[in-house]
């Protein structure tokens, strides 16, 4: 399994001087791990960036000391000025040097303590922040107070670390020095003249750098040593995606192929004629899975474009060929919107559809599992939950996974699994035009079939910002088209977890609306149980209520045809894609449809621009586009991404560059060693380790 020589920096923080549970818990906090993550390790601190630097070279006189400086001071102490009795005040501590007096002040201080560390009369080299207090200096709470002697104790530079309330920097810089002197000597696993050519030093050297840095330079997110560690951290991406890729490609696949007859019968129980687009995709799909190898695809298209039709006719390819197919949706409302979608047409074709997500338990889970180790299921819609380890499948060859950046690679190879021996094709659907980028971070390499057009007959949707003064005007307009027969999407933010209410925005707004339009308005939202929401949503999309109040982009991921109005609350407070995303629930019938985008005054830039977007363009990939330009590349590779596909020391401003050379690094790297079994093959193994990338070190083994 893991190499040994890695282990001291798999410990647990805990294992480090001065880290004990509670400041477990508080560094969580300041590495931003997700809740769910294990515990901080000595790796993980390595790991943890500064973000600035506190200079203390500044040693100025007292007179040159400039207020709101760092400076270091070496003085005398002068006298000691003690609060008297009760008082609050702070305690004083004069000092002095040939040029001027400053004084030190301590508030809530410890006399004797202070009394030690500053005998009168003595020499100290203090250090700290200097301020102006009338027409005086002082230096509140100085950060050292050293003898001249132990000068070195205290560093001249000092990183800076993402902190949070309650940790402290000592702490915190001690259980990463001890961390840097765990990290064992490794074998250098980047190419020697790669190396030499980006003037970047070792693997350990670069951590040094970043850990005690020796001037500003050194965190620079342009400099030798974060780019080094940004690549390190690149490579293992793409280095196990790679590996990924080639497992599957050279593992036995399956060619599947059909014989055309069940398409035949669902595209002539469709409703309407394929768009050009709808074919292309289609083909591309067919021949990819007719081919010998194992398909990963992409199905890009703009909401509302025409996806899961595709994505059915080829399912219905996988069972013309005897073979099973499952579709997998993030969310259990979308799952049961695409068995919705789905369940008449393949029944039209004499298909057997079932729908599973975590709600079924019990006897109706047990038998739909039995009916689907008995190939009586050909084809199952549902949440994560249709992987589950006790989820098996007769003969399962297509997957479709819709709308997957929460699916990282531990989940796709337990997906080829479901598959046996000659595992499954893949095809991803998303709706949000996805950067080369980001594909690449995500998957290495990929083939994508992109639906460009929309189908025929979809009038333009009209998009209007309005500010949320002019509220009473919206609502007189929503009640003209209430009764002329049209429904509403109402979508309201999520709060913040840190905003404590007694009551969230989405119910206050459900129960305003209320006394506007009666009983014709519905609320749904996270918190209400599977089977509430479920009748909420029927009811809505049965006609029987007119305005549907909703929370998230989740609760609305519906196709309601006859819902012509979607209202989105503080769309300040969206992102652009979200906006985009929600906007295309309307726009789905004959019928014009509009988009009310509310605002809060006064709006910031960002959000004037993004609204801004919104009213020009219907364009789903330019909108996609200028998101990215608005976020910055940063938020590309940012946590909130799935944690497998997070990176935390790629993220400078040029790693797109990089990226591409690790994507070129990585290939070359597999193709001369493809078992990585050479000398640099086993560093690039310990570099797998270190980066969390190891699963792809499994397939080895397996392979
Ligand atoms: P997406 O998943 O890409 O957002 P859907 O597959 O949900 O889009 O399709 C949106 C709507 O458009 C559905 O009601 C679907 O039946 C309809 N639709 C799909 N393809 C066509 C087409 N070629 N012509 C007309 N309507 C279509
Ligand atoms: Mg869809």
């Amino acid at each position: 399994m893991r190499p040994a020589i890695l282990t001291p920096v798999f410990a647990t923080a805990q294992s480090l001087e001065g880290v004990g549970p509670r400041v477990v818990d508080l560094l969580k906090k300041a590495l931003r791990q997700s809740q769910d993550a294990h515990e901080p390790r000595v790796l993980d601190l390595l790991k943890h960036c500064p973000t600035g630097v506190v200079d203390r070279s500044f040693r100025p006189q007292i007179k040159d000391a400039t207020p709101g400086v760092i400076a270091t001071l070496q003085i005398r102490v002068l006298k000691h000025n003690a609060p008297p009795g009760k008082s609050r005040a702070p305690y004083r501590v004069i000092c002095e040097d040939e040029t001027g007096r400053i004084a030190l002040v301590f508030f809530r201080a410890n006399a004797r303590y202070l009394q030690k560390q500053l005998p009168m009369g003595e020499i100290r080299v203090v250090s700290g922040r200097v301020e102006q207090y009338g027409d005086a200096l002082q230096m509140p709470h100085p950060d050292y107070i050293v003898p001249l002697d132990e000068i070195d104790r205290m560093p001249l530079i000092e990183p800076v670390y993402p902190m949070t309330a309650g940790l402290s920097p000592k702490v915190l810089v001690h259980a990463i020095d001890q961390s840097l002197s765990r990290l064992p000597d490794l074998d250098e696993w980047q190419d020697g003249a790669w190396l030499r050519q980006q003037g970047w030093g070792g693997f350990r050297e670069s951590l040094v750098h970043i850990h005690k840095p020796e001037s500003a330079a050194d965190l620079s997110l342009n400099g030798a040593p974060r780019r080094r560690l940004a690549y390190d951290e690149l490579l293992a991406n793409q280095l196990a995606l790679a590996i990924v890729r080639r497992s599957m490609q050279a593992a036995p696949g399956r060619s599947v192929e059909g014989n055309g007859e069940i398409t035949k019968k669902i595209l002539s129980a469709l409703p309407f004629e394929l768009t050009r687009s709808q074919k292309g995709a289609f083909e591309e799909i067919k021949a990819d899975m007719a081919g010998k190898g194992r398909m990963l695809r992409l199905l890009q298209g703009d909401v509302g474009s025409g996806k899961t039709v595709v994505a059915l006719l080829a399912m219905a390819v996988a069972n013309e060929a005897s073979a099973q197919s499952a579709l997998m949706a993030p969310t259990e409302v979308l799952a049961r919107q695409h068995y919705k979608t789905i369940e008449p047409l393949a029944v039209a074709a004499g298909l057997e559809v079932a729908l599973l997500t975590g709600r079924d338990k019990g006897r109706g889970r047990r038998d739909m599992l039995e009916r689907l180790e008995d190939g009586k299921i050909d084809i199952l819609i549902g949440t994560h939950a249709i992987f589950q380890e006790d989820v098996a499948y007769k003969n399962l060859a297509f997957v479709v996974i819709d709308e997957q950046h929460r699916f990282g690679v531990h989940q796709r190879l337990a997906l080829q699994a479901k598959g046996g021996a000659q595992g499954v094709e893949t095809l991803v659907m998303t709706a949000t035009p996805i950067p080369r980028t980001l594909l690449m971070t995500h998957y290495g390499d990929l083939e994508v079939s992109k639906l460009l057009e929309k189908p025929a007959g979809r009038k333009p949707i009209t998009t209007r910002a309005v500010a949320l003064d002019r509220l009473d005007d919206v609502l007189q307009g929503l009640g003209r088209a209430i009764e002329s027969g049209a429904q509403i999407y109402w979508v309201c933010p999520l709060v913040e977890e840190s905003e404590v209410l007694r009551i969230t925005p989405a119910e206050e707004r459900y129960a305003h609306l209320r006394q506007y339009f009666g009983d014709k308005v519905a609320l749904v939202h996270g918190q209400m149980k599977g089977e509430e929401k479920d009748e909420v949503m029927r009811a809505f999309s049965e006609g029987e209520t007119a305005v549907l109040v909703a929370t998230t982009v989740i609760e609305v991921g519906v196709d309601v045809p006859n819902a012509t109005i979607i209202v989105i609350e503080h769309a300040e407070r969206f992102g652009l894609s979200q906006l985009h995303q929600l906007r295309g629930r309307v726009g789905r019938g004959e019928r014009q449809s509009s988009c009310i985008l509310l605002y809060d005054k006064p709006l910031g830039n960002t959000a004037k621009s993004r609204l801004d977007i919104m009213r020009r363009t219907e364009d789903g990939f330019l909108i996609a586009e200028e998101d990215l330009r608005l976020r910055g590349g940063g938020e590309i590779l940012g946590a909130r991404q799935s944690g497998e596909a997070s990176f935390n020391l790629a993220e400078i401003p040029d790693f797109k560059e990089l990226l591409e050379a690790a994507h070129d690094d990585a290939a070359l790297i597999l193709n001369r060693d493809p078992g990585l079994k050479s000398d640099r093959g086993r560093a690039l193994r310990n570099l797998l380790y270190l980066f969390d990338r190891d699963e792809a070190v499994l397939l080895f083994r397996a392979g």
